[in-house]
């Protein structure tokens, strides 16, 4: 399959993906207003609900953020390119994080950078 297919194919997941988290999200925020007269009888239970959902809601907030800003990706033409070195993120990584900019490699090594470059325990100079 050649990469603009790939891409093609990605964003079309991604679009069906953001459409699923709209609806989710929609169903959830809905309950949320309809539930507002609690019984204070019935508080705990409904307490409970409510902090689930507003847990869910911030979930899926966070996954339409990733998912857009992949698709912000996929317009400029930079989805799946590694902003260090050019090439190609793997596409396993893509799955886990549609948002990465770095490929695996890139990754390691920024990582590995960054706790090079912190300051020395101990210097000693003669
Ligand atoms: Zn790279």
């Amino acid at each position: 399959m050649s990469r603009d297919n790939a891409i093609a194919d990605e964003k079309k997941r991604l679009v069906q993906e953001r459409e699923q988290v709209l609806e989710e999200l929609g169903h959830l925020r809905e309950f949320m207003q309809a539930e507002v007269d609690v019984e204070p009888d019935e508080g705990d239970a409904e307490i409970f609900e409510r902090e689930k959902n507003a847990a869910l809601i911030a979930v899926l907030e966070r996954k339409l953020q990733d998912v857009d800003s992949a698709l912000r990706s996929i317009a400029k033409g930079e989805y799946g390119i590694c902003e260090r070195c050019g090439k190609p993120i793997e596409s396993g990584r893509l799955e886990v994080k549609p948002d990465a900019t770095l490929c695996v490699s890139c990754q390691t090594e920024v990582e590995r950078l960054a706790r090079r470059n912190r300051p020395a325990a101990r210097q000693i100079e003669w």
